[in-house]
């Protein structure tokens, strides 16, 4: 790990130490619910539907018997709802089928619609697994950051996880998403108020490119 990867980690988390999982859950199972439930949609409106989906489901066997219509109506706001109650129907009969919950990323691959961003989240959060979820944010930051260089989530979590020491991974997740959410949004990010700026390739060129307008007037 390069002393810039460890400055720009440690500039990471003193803007956002506070930088953690957003989603509610009180199980790892709830916890797989809520991220498939997250796809394209906001942490904060997954838990105001959680809150209420939780009371009257929260376990496999309660998911696997409950009528889809019945969930559709529950998850209808975060969006994708059709696709969202097949893949927490479908998964939560996996896991009777298997024996219960897995807890490995690897094991969690194996259940039907639970692909490897979700795994590597549950992993990670639920169960303590070095492991970095790729996400709009971690992709973006880490591209302009130019922690890596990648064109797929799966080249920016192989490149970020020979860049960084494996025990610092799973918070790197969360400090990549923080600075996304509340720093370096997709348009306009925050740049005079980000710490990173000094190491960051996206604000170089952009600030080298400001230089070369004025030096040309
Ligand atoms: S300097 Fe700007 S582009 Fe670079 S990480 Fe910070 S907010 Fe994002």
């Amino acid at each position: 790990m390069t002393e810039d990867n460890k400055k720009i980690y440690d500039l990471l988390d003193q803007m956002h130490y506070d930088a953690d999982c957003e989603l509610n859950f009180d199980s790892p199972f709830e916890l797989l619910v809520a991220v498939v439930l997250s796809a394209q949609c906001t942490d904060k409106r997954v838990n105001q539907v959680t809150s209420e989906l939780f009371k009257v489901a929260s376990t496999p066997q309660e998911f696997a018997d409950m009528d889809i219509c019945e969930l559709e109506k529950y998850i209808f706001s975060c969006g994708f709802y059709h696709n969202k109650a097949k893949a927490i129907k479908s998964l939560s009969q996996s896991i009777l089928d298997m024996g219960g919950m897995p807890t490995t990323r690897d094991e969690l691959m194996k259940l039907k619609g639970v692909g490897r961003k979700t795994a590597n989240v549950v992993a990670a959060v639920a169960y303590g697994e070095n492991a970095i979820a790729v996400d709009t944010h971690v992709f973006r930051v880490a591209n302009r950051i130019g922690l890596v260089h990648a064109k797929t989530p799966e080249q920016t979590e192989a490149q970020l996880m020979s860049a960084f020491d494996e025990n610092l991974w799973s918070h790197l997740h969360h400090l990549l998403i923080f600075h996304g959410r509340y720093t370096c949004h997709s348009q306009r990010p925050e740049c005079d108020k980000c710490l990173v700026r000094g190491y960051c390739e996206y604000y170089q060129k952009l600030t080298s490119g400001i230089s070369t307008q004025k030096a040309s007037k």
